[in-house]
């Protein structure tokens, strides 16, 4: 932090505060999560000074030679990871990941089926504020109103009324499994494509602790940092009958120079992920999961289709009479960070909401197991219960800090 603090305090101060704010709070943002120090350092590393267009053996700049080497480690570790047949680690978000799918195998016009964004789906699956929804026509599938699942009969019919080209499945707030078989079936049914967008779910897929959909449905698309425990990015896994279109759409169809720090850092974070321990870490993750929803429901919140099967639950606070937004807000002050998300049904609008949206990724890589979920049910129900009790708040955000300090993010330098 040396060399930062001497050219700009401002941003160091900015950053100083942020760690404390990390290392003092606890994180339950199901998209988040604490890289290892190993991927903070490849990130930060000299990778970032040089262009390196095109792909390994074939760039547009000299000087590649170390850039190639980095770059096939992490195609070759993700490929190894998830039993891919071809991988492409270029795209810089996940929605980068997507729009390549979409470029490729879509002509401007033609019609994604996608799951609705307030019912779980994410933004790039074709919401009307996002590219997709202005290049693209747009169906979408929900959940069922009763049992707030997929309903994959609902999903065929309209496959067959709506002829899409691609189906999208995947989910930033669906907290059940996803049949990513019986996807594609429609999808085959129609002589549509299928793209399963596995982001928010991708270190349990790579530790079998979720089906997977890597050589099951066409594309696979992932971004790096939310279970995967990466640098904030995006990776497109296929058979290899899609590679050569799936690479031009990344470059040059959609992105110049890769950025290959965050590159170096994908492959840390997938030789990582193919060690045992984070095997252990996910199902750690999912049992969590299970504890912090069980004691949610024990203290009479409602989750959305009454559990979770994987990484993240949804509270629906309507019958506590309360927004997300006003929950988020509470939580917050108690120092839990969490966010206001829509739910089945939903009735608010986007920035108020319905529901909350909770996710064990980042307090179980600081190695917080049962107990400590049970706890931390405990906050959040209390607060959401009684969330005018300004000195209830105080109290839990005293506590929050304790226990957020007996497990430290990372090693104090
Ligand atoms: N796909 C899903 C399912 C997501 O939840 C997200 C982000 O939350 C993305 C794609 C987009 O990732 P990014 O923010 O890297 O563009």
């Amino acid at each position: 932090m040396s060399y930062l603090s001497q050219t700009d305090p401002e941003i160091a101060d900015i950053i100083e505060k942020e760690r404390l704010r990390q290392t003092n709070g606890l994180e339950l943002i199901a998209s988040e999560n604490i890289v290892s120090c190993a991927v903070l350092e490849a990130m930060g590393s000299i990778m970032t000074n040089k262009y390196a267009e095109g792909y390994p053996g074939k760039r547009y700049y000299g000087g590649c030679e170390f850039h190639d080497q980095a770059e096939n480690l992490a195609r070759d570790r993700l490929k190894k990871l998830f039993g891919a047949q071809h991988a492409n680690v270029q795209p810089h978000s996940g929605t980068q990941a997507n729009m390549a799918v979409y470029f490729a195998y879509m002509k401007l016009g033609e019609k994604i089926l996608s799951m609705k964004l307030n019912q779980g789906g994410h933004l790039s699956h074709g919401a009307p504020v996002s590219f997709t929804g202005k290049f693209y026509q747009v169906a979408q599938y929900g959940v069922d109103p009763k049992t707030e699942t997929l309903d994959y009969g609902a999903v065929g019919e309209m496959a067959k009324k709506e002829k899409p080209q691609i189906i999208v499945c995947g989910a930033s707030a669906y907290p059940r499994i996803i049949d990513f078989k019986a996807f594609q079936e429609i999808a085959d049914d129609v002589g549509a494509y299928c793209m399963a967008d596995i982001a928010h779910i991708a270190g349990l897929v790579a530790t079998k602790q979720h089906p997977t959909s890597v050589g099951v449905v066409n594309f696979t698309t992932t971004t790096t940092h939310k279970t995967l425990r990466g640098p904030r990015g995006g990776a497109i896994m296929c058979n290899e009958e899609y590679a050569q279109a799936i690479d031009k759409a990344v470059f040059p169809g959609m992105q110049g120079g890769p950025l290959m720090n965050v590159i170096s850092a994908k492959a840390v974070c997938f030789e990582e992920a193919l060690r045992p321990s984070f095997t252990e870490y996910n199902k750690q993750i999912v049992k969590n999961a299970k504890v912090l929803a069980e004691t949610l429901i024990n203290s009479g919140i409602r989750l959305v289709s009454g559990g979770t099967d994987n990484h993240l639950m949804l509270i629906d606070l309507t019958n506590q009479h309360l927004t997300g937004l006003e929950a988020e807000v509470a939580l917050g002050k108690a120092g839990i960070t969490v966010n206001k998300n829509t739910i089945p049904n939903e009735t608010k609008s986007p920035f108020v909401t319905s529901g909350l949206r909770v996710g064990t990724p980042a307090v179980t890589s600081r190695g917080m197991k049962e107990a400590e979920m049970r706890q931390i049910g405990h906050w959040i129900a209390s607060v959401v219960k009684d969330i005018k009790n300004e000195t209830l708040i105080a109290q839990v955000n005293r506590e929050v800090t304790a226990m957020a300090q007996k497990f430290p993010i990372y090693p104090t330098v």
